[in-house]
């Protein structure tokens, strides 16, 4: 329904309750998502927010998703996860919470297709944008432009139809958003999306 009403990607947020407080869902029930939406073949966006990562890489692989984009903590080396990810024929992206710095994206730009800003901290939907992230964002888009980088800018936590545009005046090339698309029910997503995107 979401794709229907408008959605580019389908974001997909995978806890498991260690590396993050809260605990979603994994790789067999996102492959029932993705066999929802087979004839159009929307984007799978993955977002792990799990510990350890590389083991269960594989299974996202072939549960359908296009791009999984992982956290610099969630294990020693996330050099060798991202290039894992590019080896199984998926796109990588870093993601950098709202404690980690700008700076942790250096190392890996030549490794990544998405730079994912978290505005709110891991783990649960529904939480307020952090204010700082604004310049945050900004401060990525000025790193990943100096360095002639093509990654996606994407921003993930409390972005609302209030704060789309701030996003991306601030750079941001993709927004993410849960609560902001779902409120009022099934009726309601295509009104959403579509303030989302400032139409
Ligand atoms: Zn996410």
């Amino acid at each position: 329904m979401a794709e229907a009403a408008g959605a580019d990607w389908l974001h997909v947020d995978v806890m498991d309750g260690h590396f993050v407080p809260n605990i979603s869902f994994g790789a067999p029930v996102m492959r029932g998502l993705k066999t929802l939406v087979e004839e159009t073949n929307t984007p799978f966006d993955v977002h792990l927010m799990i510990a350890p990562i590389d083991p269960y890489l594989e299974a996202f692989a072939e549960a359908g998703a296009d791009i999984i984009t992982v956290h610099p903590e969630a294990g020693p080396h996330i050099h060798r996860t991202l290039q894992a990810i590019r080896g199984a024929g998926m796109k990588a992206g870093v993601a950098l919470n709202p404690g980690t710095p700008v700076e942790a994206v250096a190392p890996l730009l030549d490794d990544v297709d998405l730079v994912l800003v978290m505005t709110v901290n891991p783990g649960f939907g529904g939480q307020k944008f952090i204010p700082a992230s604004l310049d945050k964002i900004a401060r990525v888009r000025q790193r990943l432009d100096a360095a002639g980088s093509k990654a996606t800018l994407q921003v993930d936590g409390g972005v609302t139809a209030d704060n789309a545009a701030d996003c991306v005046a601030a750079g941001a090339d993709a927004l993410v958003a849960g609560t902001a698309v779902f409120r009022g029910g099934p009726s309601a997503y295509a009104d959403n999306i579509a303030a989302l995107k400032g139409r």
